[in-house]
């Protein structure tokens, strides 16, 4: 940049100064021109004046002749005596009045000079005057110059005239000063040129404006003008002659004056030219090197650059690594392979964190120290002969804290090498699994163990109970297998809620495990059920059995101990059933299936109980598994029917309800009671278009006793829980009512308390969707479902049935007589009729009345009937026997 501001300003000097001398050359020329033009203007003027001085003298002097000598001048004489004009340039002549030739020095050419046109102007006046060019006899250019000769009297006497040839006039060119292209000429008032030469060309008569050749200025160096006759542009000087009509014309031509300031000029230019291109050549040399310097260090820069920033990157590099390992959260440590005993070099703060141990505490020692004594871990001599052999490895075992504590860790070494590829240092990094070998013990745990209890799960189980009957068989010893499951479980759990639930399952577990032996398996086989396995020595199966009703007995009787929760006192009791290897079957599986259908049998057969696996039992597997395959097809071949049982008032004795009775006429087992077959149409499904066709057909018949003319009784329907889930619920229950045409407050639906209990929230709007259809609503089974009391308020209830477990103990039992009392009394304060079910004597039914029950349901007045007795009894219209009513009247009486 700064090389071209000096180039060009060197540039800009050059051509100044040569602009500046060529102005001063064109000055200088000009000036010199203008000078010689001038100059030869003032010479030639001089020349004229002074020739054409000598004509008018002469013509003066004959004039003057003439005057006073008389109209004969001699000219021969006075020619003879050297008074005219020499003969050789100038003619001089005479004529008269009548411009008759008189005479004449030399022959004129004249005769008669009347035509011309000084011979008119003297005849007006006298005057010098200048005629035009004419062409002369000798073929030459002439002027003619004449004055008037006057007579005595100043009358017109002739003419005297001078006819000189016109190149007299510029004879003076000097083509040494003019050049060829100059110019010198005589020009007249008229702009009629007399004379003009231009180099050596002589010319007459030419026309050029007089008053602008005039106007130029005299006494200032005259510019150089383009001539209008020639169109040469000159330097002119024109002067008009004082004394004489005539003015000199010179001039200069501009190109010859300046030619040689021109080629001064030329050579400044082309001087000023090759120095300019030196100057570009060499400025253009030194841009060139410097480019070519700037180039070569740009690129030593760029090179620079690129090294700094590789360093850099590789420092940052470097410094990440350090960092990386500094902050790693696997410990990592550097040992010295080249000096004995592979010191230790660095360790970093998560080793410190690690291990316990600072790093000026390790650093300079082997790092096997870390394996404790523990050096005999295949994976320690893993890692040791990876070190020996200078080669990579991975394995995880046991190192030891500074406190002497074990951790488990992943541990890989891998070899440092120097640039020539020998390993010098070992890298060491230790990942802590301490917490995920935790954690796989955890899950091991959890696969096997129930996380509730603490026993082993039924994985494990099956594992133990694997390998056991292994043993057995081995051995020819025996096992037995013991299914457990808590009775009334699901009231407790609906009841009081999940978590008291959990308790008393951990205290069963507990209790459980505290009356087995040690290496008897207590398990949790999901819900509440469990199962024990029971390694047994081979005896008789009698034998075997007293053995085991012992051992069961004893589980019984802990499990059932009174315990209390959530201040309530409880009494669980649970069912069992055993199955033995091998007569109960061979394998696990078959002795669980067995051992678990004894149970159901205990359930079945009253609960609180054990039942070993015997032939009956395998007989009612048998048939449940029939049962299973014909219900669902005993709905679709109408093998259901209804049995109805009365309720009688306990005030008139009259029957104040009918509840009707599910009953299925089994094709080979004959007429099957609810028990054998409700709970399993309720693990299905089935129990939902059973329940539905048990409602359409009560209000059936019961609109079919009220056509036959019997009287209208309120008809009891049983609803299941799964029935009560369904959304349409209500819809079927209208649906019923519509379809048999029965008045709605002729229904009662009998809901569970353990259902109306599991969940208010749910069961409250259930239960008033219901009621808005005009039905009643009972709860069935009361007092079995650990109610919380103070919900039966919000119910839209109108009766409680007082479960037969109650009535059945009333009269033997202080706990249910107090119970079923305190069931009336509550329902009295809340406005709701209590029915006491199953009652069969009359010392329960004494005992009710007593309490003011309002009225009852059992064997004791009737069993569940079939239609058409059941049409017989209302038709009879038995009521309970009067005794019983004046019983309690009286009993009312004395309470007044
Ligand atoms: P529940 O509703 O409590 O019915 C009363 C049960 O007590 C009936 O048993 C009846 O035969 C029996 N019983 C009546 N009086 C006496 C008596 O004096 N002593 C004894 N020991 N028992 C008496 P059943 O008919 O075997 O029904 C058992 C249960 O099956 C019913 O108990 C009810 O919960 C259920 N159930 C019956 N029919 C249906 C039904 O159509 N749908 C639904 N979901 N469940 C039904
Ligand atoms: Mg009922
Ligand atoms: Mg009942």
């Amino acid at each position: 940049m700064v090389l071209c501001l000096v180039g060009c300003a060197l540039l800009a000097v050059v051509w100044g100064m040569t602009f500046n001398m060529v102005r001063l050359e064109r000055e200088g020329g000009y000036r010199a021109a203008a000078s010689s033009a001038m100059e030869l203007g003032d010479t030639y003027e001089a020349q004229v004046v002074r020739a054409l001085r000598e004509i008018d003298q002469s013509l003066r002097f004959i004039q003057h002749m003439h005057l006073h000598e008389g109209p004969r001048v001699d000219l021969a004489d006075l020619k003879a005596r050297g008074l005219l004009p020499p003969d050789l340039l100038f003619v001089v002549g005479v004529t008269d009045r009548a411009g008759i030739v008189l005479s004449s020095s030399r022959p004129s050419g004249f005769h008669d000079v009347t035509g011309e046109d000084f011979f008119r102007q003297q005849r007006g006046a006298d005057t010098f005057f200048i005629s035009r060019p004419r062409l002369g006899r000798d073929g030459e250019w002439k002027i003619d110059f004449s004055h008037r000769l006057s007579d005595a009297r100043g009358g017109f006497d002739g003419v005297v005239f001078v006819t000189v040839a016109a190149s007299y006039f510029v004879a003076g060119y000097e083509p040494s000063r003019l050049g060829a292209q100059g110019v010198l000429g005589l020009i007249g008032r008229d702009g009629i040129f007399r004379a003009r030469r231009t180099g050596d060309a002589v010319m007459q008569g030419e026309k050029a404006d007089y008053s602008t050749l005039l106007a130029m200025p005299a006494d200032r160096l005259p510019a150089p003008v383009v001539n209008t006759w020639d169109h040469v542009r000159r330097y002119t000087v024109a002067r008009e002659l004082f004394e004489f009509p005539v003015a000199v014309v010179v001039g200069l031509s501009e190109s010859e004056q300046m030619a040689e300031a021109d080629e001064r000029i030329a050579a400044d230019l082309w001087r000023a030219g090759v120095a300019s291109a030196l100057l570009l050549a060499l400025f253009a040399g030194l841009a060139a090197l410097q480019w070519k310097l700037s180039h070569t260090r740009a690129t030593a820069d760029r090179a620079l650059r690129t090294e700094v920033a590789i360093r850099r990157k590789a420092e940052a590099a470097l410094n990440l690594r350090n960092r990386a390992v500094e902050s790693s959260v696997n410990a990592v440590l550097i040992s010295d392979l080249s000096r004995p005993g592979n010191p230790i070099e660095y360790v970093n703060p998560a080793f410190e964190k690690i291990t316990g141990y600072s790093a000026g505490e390790v650093i300079g020692r082997d790092a096997r120290f870390l394996f404790g004594g523990d050096t005999d871990q295949p994976a320690v001599l893993e890692i040791q002969k990876a070190i020996r052999e200078r080669r990579e490895a991975r394995a995880v075992l046991r190192n030891y804290r500074k406190d002497g504590s074990p951790f488990w860790n992943e541990y890989s070494v891998a070899p440092v090498r120097d640039e020539d590829g020998n390993v010098t240092h070992f890298v060491e990094v230790m990942n802590d699994v301490t917490e995920a070998k935790t954690y796989e013990e955890q899950l091991a745990h959890q696969a096997n163990f129930d996380g509730l209890t603490g026993l082993a799960n039924r994985n494990l189980l099956q594992d133990r109970l694997q390998r056991a009957i292994a043993t057995a068989r081995r051995d020819g010893e025996s096992l037995a297998v013991v299914f457990l499951d808590l009775d009334n479980f699901k009231n407790i759990n609906d009841g009081l809620g999940h978590n008291v639930g959990d308790r008393l399952l951990k205290i069963i577990a507990a209790r459980l495990q505290a009356c087995v032996r040690e290496n008897d398996t207590v398990s949790r086989h999901g819900g509440d059920e469990f199962v024990i396995l029971l390694p047994e020595a081979a005896h008789s199966r009698s034998s075997q059995e007293a053995g085991l009703t012992v051992a069961v007995s004893k589980l019984l009787t802990h499990v059932s101990e009174p315990l209390a929760l959530e201040g309530r006192q409880l009494r669980p009791t649970c069912s069992m059933g055993v199955s033995i290897f091998p007569h109960d079957g061979e394998d696990a599986d078959t002795l669980l299936r067995n051992a678990d259908a004894a149970m159901y049998r205990a359930k079945e057969l009253g609960r609180n109980r054990m039942q070993f696996f015997t032939a009956e039992v395998h007989e009612r597997i048998h048939q449940r598994m029939e049962l299973e395959s014909s219900l669902r097809l005993a709905l679709e071949k109408q093998e259901f029917v209804l049995h109805y049982q009365p309720q009688v008032d306990l005030g008139h004795g009259g029957i104040v309800g009918i509840e009707a009775l599910l009953r299925w006429r089994h094709p080979t087992r004959g007429l099957l009671y609810p028990g054998e077959f409700i709970a399993f149409a309720e693990e299905t499904g089935l129990i939902v278009p059973i329940g539905e066709w048990v409602l359409n057909e009560a209000c059936r018949q019961s609109v079919a006793w009220q056509r036959a003319g019997l009287p209208k009784v309120p008809v009891s329907v049983n609803m299941s829980a799964l029935q009560c889930e369904q959304p349409d619920v209500v819809d079927m229950v209208r649906r019923a009512l519509d379809a048999s045409g029965l008045d709605a407050n002729l229904l009662e639906l009998e809901i569970t308390e353990s259902l109306s209990m599991a969940n208010p929230g749910q069961s409250v709007p259930l239960m008033e969707a219901l009621k808005s259809t005009g039905v009643m609503l009972a709860i069935d089974d009361f007092g079995t479902g650990f109610s919380n009391l103070s919900y039966l308020r919000r119910f839209p209830i109108d009766r409680l049935k007082i479960d037969l477990s109650f009535v059945r103990d009333i009269a033997t039992d202080p706990g249910s007589l107090a119970i079923s009392e305190a069931i009336i009394s509550m329902s009295h304060n809340l406005k709701l009729q209590v029915v006491a079910e199953g009652v069969e004597t009359e010392d329960q039914l004494a005992l009710l009345d007593a309490r003011q029950c309002d009225s009852i349901q059992g064997f004791y007045f009737s069993p569940p009937l079939a239609s058409a007795p059941m049409a017989e009894l209302l038709r009879e219209g038995r009521r309970l026997a009067m005794p019983l009513g004046r019983r309690r009247q009286a009993a009312r009486a004395v309470r007044m």
